[in-house]
């Protein structure tokens, strides 16, 4: 089982890491400008109301920037591990790790949320989200659609 460092629950997030335990994600919507956004908080960034809901969000987003680590931070996390910077389509912005060769992405890229199950350096287990191309068999969703560049690497072989 992949070895993560156990995320770090704040006063307002543990709903946010109860939906992820199922699959899911949930981000918190505002009910008084129809804002939703991440990090969780106690009111809306946006207008500060503090009549907001949690609610599903698609786990689908674009490729918006990211970097690979070559020095090990955490023991539980060794490098080379990239982290990618993803708009969902709701328009936040969510940062996770990815297993994608850094080499096949590309900005604007369609990406999906991808669970998983990891453990701590105590053994704990926990479940985890990342993103993912959309076009990795894994994650069982149809191919991308090729942007036919000759800079694409979306799908093998279309070069
Ligand atoms: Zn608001």
């Amino acid at each position: 089982m992949t070895m993560r460092p156990a995320p770090r629950r704040s006063l307002f997030d543990d709903t946010f890491w109860w939906h992820v335990a199922d699959g899911q994600l949930h981000l918190q919507h505002c009910s008084q400008c129809d804002n939703t956004w991440y990090p969780p908080g106690p009111a809306c960034p946006q207008c500060a109301g503090e009549t907001w809901t949690w609610q599903p969000v698609a786990g689908t987003g674009a490729l918006l920037s990211w970097v690979t680590f070559h020095k090990t931070y955490f023991p539980t996390m060794p490098a080379p591990y990239t982290v990618v910077t993803c708009r969902t389509d709701e328009g936040v912005l969510l940062l996770t790790d990815t297993t994608a060769d850094p080499a096949t992405l590309h900005i604007d890229m369609p990406m999906v949320l991808q669970h998983y199950q990891a453990v701590d350096d105590t053994g704990t287990p926990f479940t985890l989200y990342r993103w993912e191309p959309a076009d990795t068999p894994s994650v069982g969703r149809a191919p991308a659609h090729c942007p036919g560049t000759t800079h694409c690497r979306v799908n093998p072989g279309c070069r």
